[in-house]
């Protein structure tokens, strides 16, 4: 008796991000190349079909059309970005609040901060909402850094600093461990002492542009 029987193999042929409709975020893919083969005692000799690519999401492993990656390209990149300014608002939360809550007269001057990271209007209710969840994860800023900071292109490493920087001085003195935070955040994006100043200088003109 022979054997005689179909397997589909797939092997990858490219990885990258896409927006997991399923997972509703950026998630990583890999495109998998399918193609049904004839077996022969299970060993596939003779490809039947034509092949079929197959988007997979890495984290819920669903299958998606190839289309999926040109149809949402635009909200993907867009998506991409208010994610990278929720990232940038959460440190600067996280590094600002680390010692204790807002003060009233800090809402306005958060709020402006927050407009410039976010490139649009943020109301006091956004921001309170904002501020909430960023708190709520309770992990440390440095730790929160650590994980973010690596992905970010360098204007968006220089507007956290910025931000953080303005964020943590409407409360006075930066204090030593701030500082510390500061320098290491210069140092891993390889800013020299007078990049770092010309940074600090120009988002103290913030409110005056
Ligand atoms: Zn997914």
């Amino acid at each position: 008796m022979i054997f005689i029987g179909t397997m589909n193999l797939a092997r990858t042929r490219d990885r990258g991000d896409f927006y997991c409709p399923s997972c509703e975020s950026i998630q990583g893919y890999r495109l998998r190349a399918k193609r049904p083969w004839l077996t022969l005692y299970f060993i596939p000799v003779v490809p039947i079909g034509s092949v079929e690519l197959v988007i997979n999401c890495d984290r819920c492993r669903s299958n998606w059309d190839e289309s999926v990656l040109q149809v949402n390209a635009e909200s993907h990149q867009e998506l991409l970005e208010s994610q990278v300014h929720h990232e940038i608002f959460r440190s600067m939360i996280l590094f600002v609040l680390a010692d204790g809550y807002m003060e009233p007269e800090e809402v306005e001057p958060l709020r402006k901060l927050a407009c410039r990271i976010f490139q649009k209007e943020v109301s006091r209710e956004e921001l309170g909402r904002l501020c909430s969840m960023s708190e709520q994860s309770g992990v440390p800023a440095e730790n929160y850094l650590e994980t973010v900071y690596p992905h970010w292109d360098t204007g968006q490493q220089n507007l956290a600093i910025q931000a953080m920087f303005l964020g943590a001085s409407l409360r006075g003195e930066l204090g030593e461990e701030r500082t510390r935070l500061l320098m290491k955040l210069r140092d891993r994006a390889g800013l020299t002492e007078t990049d770092f100043q010309s940074l600090i200088e120009q988002c103290l003109q913030w409110d005056e542009a």
